[in-house]
Protein backbone atom coordinates (compact mmCIF):
# COMPACT_ATOMS: atom_id res chain seq x y z
CA UNK A 1 0.00 0.00 0.00
CA UNK A 2 1.58 3.40 -0.55
CA UNK A 3 1.81 5.40 2.64
CA UNK A 4 0.78 8.91 3.31
CA UNK A 5 3.68 9.00 5.63
CA UNK A 6 6.35 6.72 4.03
CA UNK A 7 9.21 8.21 6.24
CA UNK A 8 7.76 7.13 9.67
CA UNK A 9 8.61 3.30 10.89
CA UNK A 10 7.15 2.62 14.61
CA UNK A 11 7.54 5.57 16.91
CA UNK A 12 11.01 5.52 18.92
CA UNK A 13 8.21 5.21 22.35
CA UNK A 14 7.37 1.85 21.46
CA UNK A 15 10.86 0.45 19.87
CA UNK A 16 12.65 1.78 22.93
CA UNK A 17 10.05 0.73 25.59
CA UNK A 18 9.65 -2.70 23.59
CA UNK A 19 13.35 -2.94 24.03
CA UNK A 20 13.42 -2.13 27.50
CA UNK A 21 11.08 -4.95 28.04
CA UNK A 22 12.45 -7.86 26.62
CA UNK A 23 16.05 -6.60 27.83
CA UNK A 24 14.79 -6.11 31.17
CA UNK A 25 16.63 -3.12 31.34
CA UNK A 26 15.42 0.28 33.56
CA UNK A 27 13.08 2.22 31.42
CA UNK A 28 14.10 5.71 30.88
CA UNK A 29 12.98 6.35 27.60
CA UNK A 30 9.05 6.45 27.04
CA UNK A 31 7.85 9.30 28.95
CA UNK A 32 5.93 8.10 31.58
CA UNK A 33 5.77 7.70 35.76
CA UNK A 34 6.59 4.71 36.71
CA UNK A 35 4.29 5.25 39.98
CA UNK A 36 0.87 5.34 40.41
CA UNK A 37 -1.71 8.20 40.44
CA UNK A 38 -2.87 9.36 43.67
CA UNK A 39 -5.38 6.69 45.16
CA UNK A 40 -8.23 9.50 45.46
CA UNK A 41 -8.43 9.67 42.24
CA UNK A 42 -8.53 6.20 41.60
CA UNK A 43 -11.11 5.99 43.86
CA UNK A 44 -13.27 8.55 42.30
CA UNK A 45 -13.10 6.53 38.98
CA UNK A 46 -14.06 3.23 40.66
CA UNK A 47 -17.20 5.85 41.84
CA UNK A 48 -17.84 7.11 38.62
CA UNK A 49 -17.66 3.52 37.00
CA UNK A 50 -19.98 1.65 40.01
CA UNK A 51 -22.69 4.31 39.33
CA UNK A 52 -23.47 4.22 35.67
CA UNK A 53 -21.05 6.75 34.27
CA UNK A 54 -20.12 4.40 31.48
CA UNK A 55 -21.60 5.75 28.26
CA UNK A 56 -20.45 8.43 26.03
CA UNK A 57 -19.83 11.79 27.55
CA UNK A 58 -20.78 14.83 25.71
CA UNK A 59 -18.80 15.03 22.09
CA UNK A 60 -17.00 18.28 23.84
CA UNK A 61 -16.17 16.68 27.05
CA UNK A 62 -18.51 16.32 30.56
CA UNK A 63 -19.59 19.77 31.54
CA UNK A 64 -18.79 19.30 35.13
CA UNK A 65 -14.88 18.43 33.76
CA UNK A 66 -15.22 21.14 31.17
CA UNK A 67 -16.16 24.04 34.06
CA UNK A 68 -13.71 22.81 36.19
CA UNK A 69 -10.91 23.26 34.30
CA UNK A 70 -12.16 26.36 32.87
CA UNK A 71 -12.16 27.41 36.98
CA UNK A 72 -8.56 25.78 36.94
CA UNK A 73 -7.19 28.05 33.86
CA UNK A 74 -8.62 30.99 35.20
CA UNK A 75 -7.20 30.26 38.55
CA UNK A 76 -3.72 29.86 37.54
CA UNK A 77 -3.38 32.02 34.61
CA UNK A 78 -6.09 34.47 34.86
CA UNK A 79 -7.49 34.06 31.91
CA UNK A 80 -11.12 32.74 31.32
CA UNK A 81 -12.43 30.41 28.31
CA UNK A 82 -15.58 29.63 28.22
CA UNK A 83 -16.61 25.99 29.36
CA UNK A 84 -19.49 25.73 26.99
CA UNK A 85 -17.84 26.82 23.63
CA UNK A 86 -13.90 27.50 24.25
CA UNK A 87 -12.52 24.15 25.92
CA UNK A 88 -13.02 20.82 24.43
CA UNK A 89 -12.07 17.28 25.75
CA UNK A 90 -9.61 15.01 23.65
CA UNK A 91 -7.91 11.77 23.66
CA UNK A 92 -4.81 12.76 24.54
CA UNK A 93 -3.35 16.20 23.38
CA UNK A 94 -1.99 13.98 20.60
CA UNK A 95 -5.38 14.10 19.17
CA UNK A 96 -5.87 18.19 20.14
CA UNK A 97 -2.96 18.81 18.23
CA UNK A 98 -4.07 16.62 15.54
CA UNK A 99 -7.59 18.51 15.29
CA UNK A 100 -6.00 22.11 15.54
CA UNK A 101 -3.42 21.09 12.64
CA UNK A 102 -6.43 20.06 11.11
CA UNK A 103 -8.48 22.93 11.70
CA UNK A 104 -6.38 25.03 10.28
CA UNK A 105 -3.61 23.64 7.62
CA UNK A 106 -5.25 23.57 4.06
CA UNK A 107 -2.71 22.08 1.39
CA UNK A 108 0.35 23.88 0.52
CA UNK A 109 0.01 25.63 3.73
CA UNK A 110 3.31 26.27 5.46
CA UNK A 111 3.37 25.97 9.27
CA UNK A 112 6.45 26.61 11.27
CA UNK A 113 7.97 24.00 13.65
CA UNK A 114 11.02 24.55 16.26
CA UNK A 115 12.90 21.14 16.26
CA UNK A 116 13.87 19.24 17.56
CA UNK A 117 10.13 18.42 17.82
CA UNK A 118 8.34 16.21 19.32
CA UNK A 119 7.14 13.33 17.02
CA UNK A 120 3.53 13.54 16.21
CA UNK A 121 3.56 17.86 14.69
CA UNK A 122 4.84 17.09 11.44
CA UNK A 123 3.00 13.77 10.75
CA UNK A 124 0.16 15.95 11.54
CA UNK A 125 1.16 18.49 8.77
CA UNK A 126 1.42 16.09 6.51
CA UNK A 127 -1.51 14.06 6.57
CA UNK A 128 -3.76 17.76 5.87
CA UNK A 129 -1.03 18.73 2.80
CA UNK A 130 0.72 21.11 4.86
CA UNK A 131 4.58 21.70 4.18
CA UNK A 132 6.30 21.67 7.72
CA UNK A 133 8.98 24.93 7.37
CA UNK A 134 11.91 24.20 10.22
CA UNK A 135 14.02 26.38 12.07
CA UNK A 136 16.56 24.80 13.92
CA UNK A 137 17.76 25.43 18.00
CA UNK A 138 20.85 25.32 18.49
CA UNK A 139 22.39 22.99 21.08
CA UNK A 140 23.69 23.04 23.82
CA UNK A 141 20.93 26.22 24.69
CA UNK A 142 18.22 25.38 22.60
CA UNK A 143 17.11 29.44 22.73
CA UNK A 144 15.04 30.25 20.12
CA UNK A 145 16.33 32.66 17.65
CA UNK A 146 12.95 34.63 17.03
CA UNK A 147 14.68 36.74 13.89
CA UNK A 148 15.28 33.15 12.00
CA UNK A 149 11.65 32.73 13.03
CA UNK A 150 10.72 35.44 11.58
CA UNK A 151 12.77 34.42 8.12
CA UNK A 152 11.03 31.79 7.65
CA UNK A 153 7.75 33.21 7.10
CA UNK A 154 6.33 33.92 4.69
CA UNK A 155 2.69 34.68 2.73
CA UNK A 156 1.75 31.28 3.25
CA UNK A 157 2.88 30.44 6.49
CA UNK A 158 -0.44 29.43 8.16
CA UNK A 159 0.87 28.60 11.70
CA UNK A 160 3.44 28.51 14.06
CA UNK A 161 3.97 25.12 16.47
CA UNK A 162 5.54 25.75 19.72
CA UNK A 163 5.92 23.63 23.21
CA UNK A 164 6.66 24.58 26.65
CA UNK A 165 8.35 23.24 28.68
CA UNK A 166 9.72 21.48 26.24
CA UNK A 167 10.42 17.53 25.19
CA UNK A 168 12.83 16.53 24.85
CA UNK A 169 15.65 19.41 25.67
CA UNK A 170 13.71 20.78 28.80
CA UNK A 171 13.85 24.58 28.19
CA UNK A 172 10.73 27.03 28.98
CA UNK A 173 9.64 29.93 27.28
CA UNK A 174 10.22 33.25 29.13
CA UNK A 175 8.05 36.18 28.83
CA UNK A 176 10.48 37.94 26.32
CA UNK A 177 10.29 34.40 23.69
CA UNK A 178 5.89 35.54 24.28
CA UNK A 179 6.45 38.87 23.13
CA UNK A 180 8.97 38.51 20.78
CA UNK A 181 6.33 35.55 18.92
CA UNK A 182 3.27 38.57 19.51
CA UNK A 183 5.43 40.34 17.80
CA UNK A 184 6.16 38.54 15.07
CA UNK A 185 2.24 37.44 14.26
CA UNK A 186 0.66 40.73 15.16
CA UNK A 187 -1.81 41.52 12.37
CA UNK A 188 -1.50 38.59 10.46
CA UNK A 189 -3.62 35.32 10.08
CA UNK A 190 -0.94 33.24 11.77
CA UNK A 191 -2.50 30.63 14.44
CA UNK A 192 -0.62 29.37 17.01
CA UNK A 193 -0.43 25.68 18.15
CA UNK A 194 0.90 25.54 21.55
CA UNK A 195 1.58 22.11 23.48
CA UNK A 196 1.95 22.66 26.82
CA UNK A 197 1.44 19.11 28.45
CA UNK A 198 4.68 19.64 30.95
CA UNK A 199 2.48 22.97 32.06
CA UNK A 200 3.02 21.99 35.99
CA UNK A 201 6.67 20.81 35.76
CA UNK A 202 9.22 23.71 35.70
CA UNK A 203 12.20 24.36 37.93
CA UNK A 204 14.18 26.35 40.07
CA UNK A 205 11.10 28.72 40.70
CA UNK A 206 10.82 29.10 36.90
CA UNK A 207 7.13 30.35 35.79
CA UNK A 208 5.23 28.58 32.98
CA UNK A 209 4.33 31.49 30.53
CA UNK A 210 1.42 29.86 28.80
CA UNK A 211 0.46 31.32 25.34
CA UNK A 212 -2.57 32.54 26.38
CA UNK A 213 -1.56 34.87 29.12
CA UNK A 214 -0.20 37.34 26.60
CA UNK A 215 -3.22 39.06 24.63
CA UNK A 216 -2.15 38.79 21.05
CA UNK A 217 -1.27 35.29 20.98
CA UNK A 218 -4.47 34.28 23.61
CA UNK A 219 -6.29 35.56 20.37
CA UNK A 220 -4.82 32.96 17.74
CA UNK A 221 -4.35 30.07 19.84
CA UNK A 222 -5.04 26.65 20.72
CA UNK A 223 -3.83 25.51 23.83
CA UNK A 224 -2.90 21.76 23.88
CA UNK A 225 -2.89 20.43 27.27
CA UNK A 226 -2.91 16.63 28.77
CA UNK A 227 -4.18 15.67 32.12
CA UNK A 228 -1.85 12.27 32.00
CA UNK A 229 1.04 14.54 33.09
CA UNK A 230 0.04 16.17 35.96
CA UNK A 231 -1.74 13.70 37.55
CA UNK A 232 0.38 10.66 36.72
CA UNK A 233 -2.34 9.40 34.26
CA UNK A 234 -0.41 8.73 30.83
CA UNK A 235 -2.56 5.58 30.31
CA UNK A 236 -5.91 7.52 30.45
CA UNK A 237 -5.77 9.58 27.12
CA UNK A 238 -7.45 12.77 28.43
CA UNK A 239 -5.81 16.16 27.07
CA UNK A 240 -7.74 19.24 25.92
CA UNK A 241 -7.80 22.27 23.42
CA UNK A 242 -8.38 25.86 25.15
CA UNK A 243 -9.37 27.93 22.02
CA UNK A 244 -11.60 31.10 21.61
CA UNK A 245 -14.83 30.60 20.30
CA UNK A 246 -14.08 30.89 16.82
CA UNK A 247 -11.17 28.48 17.14
CA UNK A 248 -13.01 25.88 19.02
CA UNK A 249 -15.70 25.87 16.59
CA UNK A 250 -14.21 24.54 13.82
CA UNK A 251 -11.89 22.42 16.52
CA UNK A 252 -14.93 20.57 17.16
CA UNK A 253 -16.49 20.06 13.75
CA UNK A 254 -13.12 17.70 13.46
CA UNK A 255 -13.01 16.02 17.41
CA UNK A 256 -16.35 15.02 16.64
CA UNK A 257 -15.16 12.88 13.61
CA UNK A 258 -11.88 12.16 14.54
CA UNK A 259 -12.81 10.17 18.56
CA UNK A 260 -15.95 11.71 18.95
CA UNK A 261 -15.96 12.27 22.44
CA UNK A 262 -13.45 11.27 25.48
CA UNK A 263 -13.73 8.21 27.95
CA UNK A 264 -16.50 9.07 30.12
CA UNK A 265 -15.98 8.02 34.12
CA UNK A 266 -12.44 9.59 34.20
CA UNK A 267 -13.84 12.79 33.07
CA UNK A 268 -16.07 13.24 36.55
CA UNK A 269 -13.52 11.82 38.46
CA UNK A 270 -10.85 14.23 36.72
CA UNK A 271 -13.57 17.38 37.03
CA UNK A 272 -13.45 16.40 41.28
CA UNK A 273 -9.92 16.40 41.46
CA UNK A 274 -8.98 19.27 39.74
CA UNK A 275 -10.88 21.17 41.98
CA UNK A 276 -7.84 20.37 44.60
CA UNK A 277 -5.00 22.30 43.86
CA UNK A 278 -2.08 20.96 46.03
CA UNK A 279 -1.49 18.61 43.83
CA UNK A 280 -0.39 20.24 40.75
CA UNK A 281 1.12 23.06 43.07
CA UNK A 282 3.28 20.89 44.35
CA UNK A 283 4.23 19.00 40.76
CA UNK A 284 7.32 21.35 39.85
CA UNK A 285 9.14 20.39 43.44
CA UNK A 286 8.12 16.78 43.28
CA UNK A 287 10.20 16.65 39.87
CA UNK A 288 12.46 18.55 40.59
CA UNK A 289 13.72 16.21 43.56
CA UNK A 290 13.94 13.31 40.94
CA UNK A 291 15.66 15.37 38.38
CA UNK A 292 18.53 16.57 41.15
CA UNK A 293 18.72 12.90 42.54
CA UNK A 294 19.34 11.30 39.04
CA UNK A 295 21.40 14.63 37.63
CA UNK A 296 23.95 14.08 41.44
CA UNK A 297 24.65 10.61 40.26
CA UNK A 298 25.42 11.71 36.64
CA UNK A 299 27.65 13.95 37.45
CA UNK A 300 30.66 11.40 38.27
CA UNK A 301 29.78 10.09 34.54
CA UNK A 302 31.46 11.50 31.23
CA UNK A 303 28.30 13.22 30.44
CA UNK A 304 27.41 16.72 30.38
CA UNK A 305 24.61 18.61 30.90
CA UNK A 306 22.80 21.71 31.94
CA UNK A 307 19.84 20.81 34.63
CA UNK A 308 16.55 20.49 32.71
CA UNK A 309 14.15 23.90 33.27
CA UNK A 310 11.20 21.98 32.34
CA UNK A 311 9.11 18.58 31.48
CA UNK A 312 10.50 15.04 33.22
CA UNK A 313 13.49 14.52 30.39
CA UNK A 314 16.81 15.26 31.06
CA UNK A 315 19.45 15.58 27.77
CA UNK A 316 22.90 14.78 28.15
CA UNK A 317 26.08 14.87 25.52
CA UNK A 318 27.94 12.26 25.38
CA UNK A 319 30.57 14.06 23.21
CA UNK A 320 33.23 12.83 26.10
CA UNK A 321 32.25 9.00 25.82
CA UNK A 322 32.00 8.11 22.23
CA UNK A 323 31.25 9.10 19.13
CA UNK A 324 28.70 6.57 17.98
CA UNK A 325 24.89 7.52 16.47
CA UNK A 326 23.12 8.24 19.58
CA UNK A 327 20.60 5.87 18.22
CA UNK A 328 22.69 2.72 18.05
CA UNK A 329 23.99 4.22 21.37
CA UNK A 330 20.90 4.23 23.02
CA UNK A 331 20.12 0.52 21.73
CA UNK A 332 23.65 -0.65 22.76
CA UNK A 333 23.00 1.03 26.48
CA UNK A 334 19.55 -0.97 27.04
CA UNK A 335 21.52 -3.92 25.96
CA UNK A 336 24.64 -4.12 27.59
CA UNK A 337 24.10 -1.93 30.40
CA UNK A 338 20.08 -2.32 30.48
CA UNK A 339 19.35 1.45 30.94
CA UNK A 340 17.05 2.52 28.11
CA UNK A 341 17.38 6.17 27.16
CA UNK A 342 15.74 8.03 23.95
CA UNK A 343 17.94 9.39 21.08
CA UNK A 344 17.24 12.97 20.34
CA UNK A 345 18.45 12.74 16.64
CA UNK A 346 14.52 11.15 16.27
CA UNK A 347 12.86 14.64 17.02
CA UNK A 348 14.76 16.10 13.71
CA UNK A 349 13.71 15.83 10.66
CA UNK A 350 17.18 15.06 8.69
CA UNK A 351 18.08 13.10 12.30
CA UNK A 352 20.90 15.04 13.04
CA UNK A 353 23.34 13.75 15.84
CA UNK A 354 23.89 16.14 18.12
CA UNK A 355 25.25 13.41 20.33
CA UNK A 356 22.97 13.31 23.21
CA UNK A 357 20.43 11.67 24.43
CA UNK A 358 17.38 12.28 26.71
CA UNK A 359 16.22 10.19 30.07
CA UNK A 360 12.87 10.29 31.57
CA UNK A 361 13.07 10.81 35.65
CA UNK A 362 9.23 10.57 35.84
CA UNK A 363 10.79 6.94 37.82
CA UNK A 364 10.66 5.73 41.58
CA UNK A 365 13.76 6.60 43.02
CA UNK A 366 15.18 3.65 43.15
CA UNK A 367 15.10 2.91 39.64
CA UNK A 368 16.59 6.25 39.49
CA UNK A 369 19.21 5.39 41.65
CA UNK A 370 20.18 2.46 39.99
CA UNK A 371 19.90 3.63 36.44
CA UNK A 372 22.23 6.04 38.02
CA UNK A 373 24.44 4.13 39.90
CA UNK A 374 25.05 2.29 36.33
CA UNK A 375 25.71 5.45 34.02
CA UNK A 376 27.55 7.41 36.60
CA UNK A 377 30.99 4.31 35.79
CA UNK A 378 30.27 5.88 31.88
N1 LIG B 1 3.21 16.64 23.56
C1 LIG B 1 4.33 16.34 24.22
C2 LIG B 1 5.44 17.31 24.23
C3 LIG B 1 4.43 15.12 24.89
O1 LIG B 1 5.55 14.81 25.53
C4 LIG B 1 3.33 14.24 24.86
C5 LIG B 1 3.36 12.94 25.55
N2 LIG B 1 4.02 12.27 25.96
C6 LIG B 1 2.18 14.60 24.17
C7 LIG B 1 2.17 15.80 23.52
C8 LIG B 1 1.01 13.69 24.08
O2 LIG B 1 0.20 13.73 25.20
P1 LIG B 1 -0.98 12.67 25.41
O3 LIG B 1 -0.38 11.46 25.97
O4 LIG B 1 -1.91 13.35 26.33
O5 LIG B 1 -1.59 12.43 24.07
N1 LIG C 1 5.46 11.79 25.07
C1 LIG C 1 6.08 10.60 25.54
C2 LIG C 1 7.58 10.74 25.36
O1 LIG C 1 8.04 11.73 24.87
C3 LIG C 1 5.65 9.36 24.83
C4 LIG C 1 4.26 9.27 24.37
C5 LIG C 1 4.13 8.19 23.36
O2 LIG C 1 4.66 7.12 23.56
N2 LIG C 1 3.51 8.49 22.28
O3 LIG C 1 8.30 9.86 25.71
Amino acid sequence: LPSKLPYVGTTIFTVMSGLATREGAHNLSQGFPSFDCSPRLSELVSHYVKNGYNQYAPMSGVPAFRESLAEKTSRVYGVDYDPETEVTITSGATEAIFCAVTAVVYPGDEVIVLEPAYDSYVPAIDLNGGVAVYVTLDSPEFKIDWQRVKERISPKTKAIMVNTPHNPVGTVFSKEDLNALADLVRDTDIYIISDEVYEHIVFDGAVHHSMMTHPVLQERTFVCGSLGKTYHTTGWKIGYCLAPKALSKEFRRIHQYITFSTVTPMQYALADFLKLPEHYEQLGAFYQRKRDRFNEALKASRFRFTPSKGSFFQIVSYRAITDEYDYDLAIRLTKEIKVASVPVSVFYADKKDDKLLRFCFAKDDEILDKAGEILSKL
